[in-house]
């Protein structure tokens, strides 16, 4: 896809992504806007995201002119871009996206199965959107504002070039963006390892009350009304606490469920090598990646929460018997 071909003709370009914005949505929704009013100086880019956190707004260029509320929007845009997610995760800003007369879709979820009506480019194998959104660019017109954006999400889903989607093409993605020169130490430390001091304690928590079940590899933890309530935490200070579960010796998949509001459970999962966890998620309407997925759970927790041990511990026997 180039992206320049698909719009080139608009004058009024929307770009969202998902709830709960992380580095990758929005970094990609911001690199993609900023190229696109750099190349198209006569058009008008709005992008609408939902409020992050404060390490990514310092972090991310572009960031500034996000439009968090949609309250009361009625543009109908030429073209409307999702990216990082499939049109139906973008809240509020879906009703935007289905007035618009040119639909195009940028992601890296393997769950996402296109929509007829739109244009396309999803790469479940690719790192990141942001790594979708290098290559739908033109290189020439790469800055260092542009390159940030898209290194800051790259750097977020490949848990800084760790997980197993990091390839060869993320790595000369990565390399090429930072030859524009902009301070990649310290956006690293402040979106992927510095934490508040709610995010800290919310971590230690996690850590401290997490149970170790399947013989040690699933490593499960959730938060209740009350026990967010004690901590002052909300959504946005809970990302990353998988991963970190994830960390533990022997573990295969962790599994950090919260109450964000009375009934209403989001589960975050990951695995090292064995359990498909976008599988998982599927049981509950949700979706992702092979070793990075989440869901919304309206039922009850009790035997969702069964209900997922149960399908884990099904998929690492059925991989034992295999020999995985
Ligand atoms: P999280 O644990 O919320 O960081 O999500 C892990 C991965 O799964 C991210 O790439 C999310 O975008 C994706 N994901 C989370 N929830 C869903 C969902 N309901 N449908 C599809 N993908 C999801
Ligand atoms: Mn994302
Ligand atoms: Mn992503």
């Amino acid at each position: 896809m180039r992206i320049l071909e698909l719009v080139k003709n608009c004058t009024r370009i929307g770009i969202s992504g998902h709830e709960n914005p992380d580095g990758d949505c929005a970094g990609s929704c911001c690199g993609l806007a900023l190229y696109l009013r750099k190349v198209m100086p006569r058009a008008a880019v709005d992008i609408y995201l939902e409020s992050m956190p404060d390490a990514l707004v310092r972090n991310i260029p572009g960031a500034d002119t996000i439009i968090h509320d949609v309250t009361g929007k009625e543009e109908d845009y030429d073209a409307f871009i999702v990216l990082d997610s499939e049109p139906a995760r973008t809240g509020k800003a879906e009703r935007l996206y289905k007035r618009a007369g040119l639909k195009i879709n940028i992601d890296h979820h393997r769950t996402n199965t296109g929509s007829g009506s739109a244009q396309c480019y999803i790469d479940g194998s690719a790192s990141s959107a942001c790594e979708l959104v290098y290559e739908v660019i033109d290189k020439e017109q790469l800055d260092a504002q542009i390159a940030k954006a898209l290194y800051v999400g790259i750097v977020t889903d490949t848990g800084v070039f760790q997980y197993s989607n990091t390839s060869e093409s993320t790595m000369k993605a990565a390399g090429h963006l930072l030859s524009f020169g902009f301070d990649h130490s310290a956006a690293i430390r402040e979106v992927f390892f510095e934490r508040t001091f709610v995010q800290a304690r919310a971590l230690g928590k996690a850590l401290t009350s997490a149970e170790r079940l399947l013989d040690g590899k699933l490593i499960l933890c959730s938060f209740d009304r009350a026990t967010m309530e004690e901590l002052g935490a909300d959504r946005k200070d809970l990302d990353g606490i998988s991963a970190q579960l994830l960390l533990t010796e022997g573990a295969d998949v962790s599994v950090f469920l919260h109450e964000t509001e009375p009934g209403l459970w989001r589960a975050s999962m990951r695995s090292v090598n064995v359990t498909d966890v976008s599988k998982t998620a599927s049981m509950f309407a949700g979706g992702g990646h092979i070793r990075a997925a989440g869901c919304t759970i309206r039922s009850d927790i009790k035997t969702a929460v069964r209900d997922i041990k149960d399908d884990i511990a099904r998929q690492l026997a059925d991989a034992h018997v295999s020999g995985i």
